[in-house]
Protein backbone atom coordinates (compact mmCIF):
# COMPACT_ATOMS: atom_id res chain seq x y z
CA UNK A 1 0.00 0.00 0.00
CA UNK A 2 1.21 3.48 -1.11
CA UNK A 3 1.63 5.72 1.92
CA UNK A 4 0.34 9.46 1.14
CA UNK A 5 3.19 11.88 2.48
CA UNK A 6 1.69 15.51 2.81
CA UNK A 7 4.11 17.78 1.37
CA UNK A 8 3.98 21.25 3.32
CA UNK A 9 4.25 24.06 0.99
CA UNK A 10 5.62 28.11 2.30
CA UNK A 11 3.76 30.95 1.83
CA UNK A 12 5.87 33.43 0.31
CA UNK A 13 3.83 36.07 2.52
CA UNK A 14 3.28 35.20 5.89
CA UNK A 15 5.88 32.23 5.70
CA UNK A 16 3.21 29.76 7.18
CA UNK A 17 3.86 25.82 6.17
CA UNK A 18 0.45 24.55 4.99
CA UNK A 19 -0.87 21.99 3.02
CA UNK A 20 -1.51 22.66 -1.31
CA UNK A 21 -4.84 22.44 -0.65
CA UNK A 22 -4.65 25.46 1.35
CA UNK A 23 -2.32 27.65 -0.71
CA UNK A 24 -2.80 29.46 -4.54
CA UNK A 25 -0.30 27.81 -6.68
CA UNK A 26 1.24 30.39 -9.21
CA UNK A 27 3.63 29.43 -11.92
CA UNK A 28 5.11 31.07 -14.73
CA UNK A 29 5.84 28.70 -17.67
CA UNK A 30 9.36 28.85 -18.05
CA UNK A 31 9.23 28.37 -22.00
CA UNK A 32 6.37 31.25 -22.73
CA UNK A 33 6.41 33.18 -19.75
CA UNK A 34 2.54 32.59 -19.01
CA UNK A 35 1.21 32.73 -15.68
CA UNK A 36 -0.54 29.64 -14.62
CA UNK A 37 -3.11 29.38 -11.27
CA UNK A 38 -3.60 26.39 -9.83
CA UNK A 39 -2.46 24.20 -12.49
CA UNK A 40 -2.13 20.78 -11.94
CA UNK A 41 -0.36 20.19 -15.28
CA UNK A 42 3.12 19.84 -14.36
CA UNK A 43 4.27 23.16 -15.47
CA UNK A 44 7.80 23.69 -15.44
CA UNK A 45 8.39 26.79 -14.33
CA UNK A 46 9.39 29.02 -11.12
CA UNK A 47 5.89 28.39 -8.46
CA UNK A 48 5.16 30.90 -5.54
CA UNK A 49 2.62 30.01 -3.14
CA UNK A 50 0.18 31.92 -1.12
CA UNK A 51 -2.27 30.95 1.73
CA UNK A 52 -5.56 31.18 -0.01
CA UNK A 53 -6.90 34.14 2.05
CA UNK A 54 -7.70 37.70 0.99
CA UNK A 55 -5.34 38.77 3.86
CA UNK A 56 -2.01 37.32 1.87
CA UNK A 57 -3.27 37.49 -1.34
CA UNK A 58 -3.82 41.26 -1.30
CA UNK A 59 -0.67 42.16 0.59
CA UNK A 60 1.33 39.97 -1.71
CA UNK A 61 -0.21 42.14 -4.76
CA UNK A 62 0.50 44.99 -2.70
CA UNK A 63 4.17 44.49 -2.11
CA UNK A 64 4.48 42.81 -5.54
CA UNK A 65 5.71 39.48 -4.57
CA UNK A 66 4.72 37.48 -6.75
CA UNK A 67 6.21 39.89 -9.79
CA UNK A 68 8.92 39.94 -7.69
CA UNK A 69 9.36 36.37 -6.98
CA UNK A 70 8.77 34.56 -10.81
CA UNK A 71 10.32 37.75 -12.60
CA UNK A 72 7.31 39.20 -14.40
CA UNK A 73 4.50 41.89 -14.56
CA UNK A 74 1.17 40.54 -13.69
CA UNK A 75 -1.63 41.51 -15.51
CA UNK A 76 -5.01 42.71 -14.23
CA UNK A 77 -6.98 39.55 -16.13
CA UNK A 78 -4.39 37.39 -13.63
CA UNK A 79 -5.09 39.12 -10.87
CA UNK A 80 -9.20 38.88 -11.49
CA UNK A 81 -8.00 35.04 -11.78
CA UNK A 82 -6.84 35.36 -8.90
CA UNK A 83 -9.71 36.28 -6.57
CA UNK A 84 -11.50 33.97 -8.28
CA UNK A 85 -9.84 31.09 -7.24
CA UNK A 86 -10.01 33.09 -3.84
CA UNK A 87 -13.67 32.88 -3.47
CA UNK A 88 -13.93 28.78 -4.41
ZN1 LIG B 1 0.12 33.42 3.92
Amino acid sequence: MKQERKFLRQCALCKAYKEKKDLIRITKDFKTGIIKINDNSEVKGRSIYLCNNETCLENALKKKKIEASLKTKLTENIKNELYTVLKK
